[in-house]
């Protein structure tokens, strides 16, 4: 039998690792800029637990990791994206 391994990251709020099918992907993609879950490029990862990703410093933090500066409509973009992302893969459960 064929087991597969989850590929595995840390959350960059917690650095907690966890199996990255549960985290949210942003990366700064060398063309499109920031982008969720998809792009090429640096990229950070972020649980999905409310206390990581309404963090008041979560915005300095995800600079840091993409070596980017952040427009201030950022953090808005980021928090409708993850909490679209907490309700589909909560579906179900
Ligand atoms: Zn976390």
């Amino acid at each position: 039998m064929i087991q597969q391994s989850p590929v595995m990251r840390i959350c960059i709020s917690c650095r907690k690792t966890y199996d990255r099918k549960n985290l949210l992907k942003i990366t700064k993609d060398h063309k499109e800029g920031i982008m969720f879950q998809k792009g090429m490029g640096r990229s950070a990862y972020i649980c999905k637990s409310r206390k990581c990703y309404s963090d008041s410093k979560i915005k300095k933090k995800l600079q840091k990791a993409l070596k980017t500066f952040l427009e201030p409509e950022f953090i808005e973009i980021f928090e409708k994206e993850i909490t679209s992302y907490n309700v589909l893969t909560n579906k179900g459960i």
